[in-house]
């Protein structure tokens, strides 16, 4: 007998879930809304669609058929109940916390993070009167020292990009939810492939749709996804946005309003208020290109790390190289939590460093020949960077330390290329890189 939807299988969601057949068409692909609004029926009917009394289309920064698809299909991968596109991962990531913490409220975040979220955090938002309060991952116990009252939300990352630390998220779940907020995790670099949040006590996750889920290095997106595990209603003072009237729509309370729909009031509100007002909508033509991404996340994310696997430990005894880190490899400082939370694979990101340091970094660099330098992640193909120079190097000397970039730092995001022309290519630059800097040279001319 065959699965029922409910029970299918991750591989399967990918391919099938949020799609229904095209009434007008019965066209088997997602077709691509290309609208920016929809024709109402009558005035009457108008009148409902905004005042949310009934649901349907308006116009295209608040919803559009091809992206719905896509957020059904990422919430579904997440075991979840609603998930809300964005233009980029940054968009995604400054709603979801956003629509928690506002001007003289704070939240806590790791300190490893993707460099961009670090200087919007601590830059941006604080020009907004938001505060984020930063804690070390790995002592989930600095997070009830640094919380008070006016503190909304935890904020961290499956795996930190780059510095590959795999947080306890359990410990850091209960942490945050013994202060009575949720945790918001990005899970750009692992996926629901390998790691779902909510499975570890998250209550909202949050994607760089640009990096694995598309997977072709074709378009920036991003998407927000509400796990609906947490209770706005028990704290609506806290909570007034969900819990309490809302002025902007004649005095709805989101979580009663709702309740027939699910615990939705978090992602509801957020389309109702953050994007409906700022307007960081995922184009359909995007989201048509992650919803092709998808259909495969299944088939490469298994393959990106058995290369990977095999990469970090072709350069652990490589001569050449100084040090690598992979949360995949034996002797990994978080091995207990990568063997609790990752059992599917580690993922495709590393960090090595070559015997000469930083200079013989960028002979690496300059030489590698099949992977691309970038500043990208999650690609089909091998991709390197600097992040000390590159991504990195908005923040202060400290926050690169704490976010594990040390000048000699080289980030790998593992392609699904053969293997053997992976090694072959990364052992030419080696071997330029440690020559060069060892004779002084400009390098890597050969
Ligand atoms: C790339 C990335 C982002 C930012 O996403 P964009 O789509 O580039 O805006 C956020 N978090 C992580 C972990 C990333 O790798």
């Amino acid at each position: 007998m065959a699965n029922q939807p409910e029970n299918y299988g991750l591989g399967t969601l990918a391919l099938h879930a949020g799609q229904s057949d095209d009434s007008a068409t019965h066209a088997c692909a997602v077709p691509i809304y290309a609208t920016a609004s929809y024709n109402f029926t009558s005035t009457e009917h108008a009148a409902e669609l905004f005042a949310l009394k009934e649901p349907g289309n308006i116009y295209s920064r608040l919803t559009n058929p091809t992206n719905d698809v896509l957020e059904k299909r990422l919430a579904a991968l997440d075991g979840s109940v609603g998930a809300l596109c964005f233009a980029s991962g940054q968009a995604a990531i400054t709603a979801a916390v956003l629509t928690l913490a506002h001007a003289g409220e704070n939240f806590l975040a790791s300190k490893s993070l993707y460099g961009g979220t670090t200087t919007l955090f601590s830059q941006t938002f604080k020009k907004f009167g938001v505060e984020a309060r930063f804690f070390d991952a790995s002592k989930p116990e600095q997070i009830a020292a640094l919380a008070d009252g006016n503190t909304r939300c935890v904020y961290l990352e499956s795996v930190g990009n780059p510095k590959n630390d795999v947080p306890d998220f359990r410990a850091i779940a209960e942490a945050a939810h013994s202060l009575g907020v949720p945790v918001i995790v990005d899970n750009t670099v692992t996926t629901p492939m390998l790691f779902r949040p909510m499975e570890h006590g998250a209550d909202i996750v949050v994607y760089s749709t640009t990096k694995f889920i598309g997977g072709h290095g074709v378009h920036v997106g991003g998407a927000v996804v509400d796990c609906g595990t947490f209770q706005w209603a028990e704290a609506p003072q806290r909570w007034p946005d969900f819990a309490a009237p809302d002025p902007a729509y004649h005095g709805l309370v989101f979580t009663e309003a709702l309740k027939p729909l699910g615990n939705l009031a978090y992602i509801v509100h957020m389309r109702t208020h953050w994007l409906r007002d700022t307007g960081a909508c995922m184009s359909p033509f995007a989201a048509f290109l992650f919803l092709l991404g998808l259909e495969t996340l299944h088939l490469r994310m298994p393959r990106h790390c058995d290369n990977a696997l095999a990469v970090a430990k072709w350069l652990a005894a490589h001569p050449a190289v100084a040090w690598v880190n992979y949360p995949g490899l034996p002797g990994h400082p978080d091995q207990a939590n990568v063997e609790k939370y990752l059992p599917r694979g580690a993922g495709a990101i590393m960090g090595f460093g070559i015997k000469g340091g930083k200079e013989s970094g960028r002979v690496f660099i300059d030489n590698v020949r099949l992977a691309k330098h970038l500043a990208n992640i999650g690609d089909a193909k091998t991709l390197v960077i600097q992040p000390a120079t590159t991504t990195h190097q908005q923040l202060t000397d400290e926050e690169q330390l704490a976010a594990g970039v040390t000048p000699e730092f080289i980030r790998l995001s593992v392609g699904l290329e053969d293997l053997a022309d992976i090694l072959a290519d990364l052992d030419q630059a080696l071997r330029k890189a440690v020559d060069c800097a060892a004779c002084g040279c400009a390098g890597g001319q050969a």
